[in-house]
């Protein structure tokens, strides 16, 4: 697939995007929480082009996007009431929920479960192309497999550019991390993945389990999850705790001392706790929409920048919170330090 001009669609050019996955190709375009690469997730050689340009593992199921709850009683076999409550209140919006599988569904959009992901996106331009095609469309995040996900346009060409027939460039995402993946075909409901609607949303509607699975349980069948994600080029360390600071000072001592080039991850107030390093702001302290919104950038910003190393410091699990850890967890991948 390499070797192709991308075409850089805009707005005013949604029924070029709508031929092209008409034609069985794949198209990225804007939702409300990243970049997705859609394709008709009725035609199995249509999303299989998907795993080829993002070099997607085979055995990470995809996203597929519908216009609405309507679209999805077509592709599942049954809505549990709770998760109908849950539509109600949160779609269309950052909330997937995984749901048994009809027939309709190829398998090589859940990856051989019998399971299906399904959300509704909460975006004009999304919503607009899900009308103007008559299929849902399975879409994963816009990026190569393993790298940042793509809240700008310019993100999606970074990585893809080449790769796919065309891009729909709707501007800046609005929430900047991934929808909350829910598993509503046990009860109560299991949170797979945080995202935009938060665990504590959910719980004030229906009960969700979140963790570690118990001794003896099943882990939680999330496939993607187990994947390195959203990593910079920079070793990334992920460090937690009232004395944060002064332990990133400590470490960073001895990469500068070998001519490392070292960033950190720091709300603004804090930036001048790190003489030296190359700040990449993290905002306003506390403001967690802001920070979701700006992470992934931020982490590609580190790369354009060179850095070898990046110290992020860890936020409250809490609220929008709880996503942004995930998401810096895997960043670091393994490396983490409380203090
Ligand atoms: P992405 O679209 O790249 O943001 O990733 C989608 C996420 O949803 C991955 O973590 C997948 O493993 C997860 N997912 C998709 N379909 C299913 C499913 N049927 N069961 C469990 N998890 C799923
Ligand atoms: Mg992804």
């Amino acid at each position: 697939m390499a070797g192709l001009i991308t075409e850089l669609l805009l707005p005013g050019q949604l029924d070029r995007a709508a031929e092209l996955l008409s034609q069985g190709e794949i198209v990225a375009f804007p939702t409300e929480t990243v970049y997705g690469l859609g394709a008709n997730a009725l035609d199995p050689l249509a999303v299989a082009k998907i795993f080829q340009a993002k070099g997607r593992p085979q055995d990470n199921p995809l996203i597929v996007h519908c216009t609405g709850v309507e679209q999805v009683e077509g592709l599942v076999r049954e809505i549990p009431p709770q998760a109908l409550l849950l539509m109600d209140r949160f779609w269309p919006g950052p909330l997937t929920l995984v749901l048994k599988k009809g027939e309709i569904i190829p398998e090589v959009v859940t990856a051989g479960l019998d399971t299906v992901a399904v959300r509704v996106p909460d975006h004009p331009v999304a919503l607009a192309l899900l009308q103007a095609v008559s299929f849902p469309l399975a879409a994963p995040s816009a990026n190569l497999s393993g790298r940042p996900s793509p809240t700008r346009a310019e993100h999606v060409l970074q990585d893809l550019q080449g790769r796919i027939p065309a891009v729909l460039d709707g501007g800046e995402t609005g929430w900047g991390v991934e929808s909350t993946v829910l598993d509503c075909t046990e009860y109560p409901f299991r949170l797979l993945r945080p995202g935009g609607v938060t665990l504590e949303e959910l719980r004030e509607l229906v009960p969700v389990s979140f963790g570690a699975a118990e001794p003896g349980e099943e882990p939680p069948r999330s496939p993607g999850m187990k994947y390195a994600h959203y990593a910079p080029q920079a070793e990334v360390f992920l460090v937690s705790g009232p004395t944060a600071a002064d332990k990133i000072q400590e470490l960073s001592e001895s990469f500068l001392a070998k001519g490392q080039k070292v960033g950190v991850l720091t709300w603004d107030e804090r930036a001048r706790l790190y003489p030296g390093l190359t700040v990449l702001s993290m905002g306003p302290e506390g403001d967690l929409p802001g920070l979701a919104s700006r992470l992934y950038h931020l982490l590609r910003r580190a790369d354009e920048l060179g850095l070898e190393v990046l110290f992020a410091e860890g936020v409250p699990e809490e609220r929008l919170g709880l996503a942004i850890m995930n998401r810096l967890r895997k960043a670091a991948k393994g490396r983490e330090i409380i203090t």
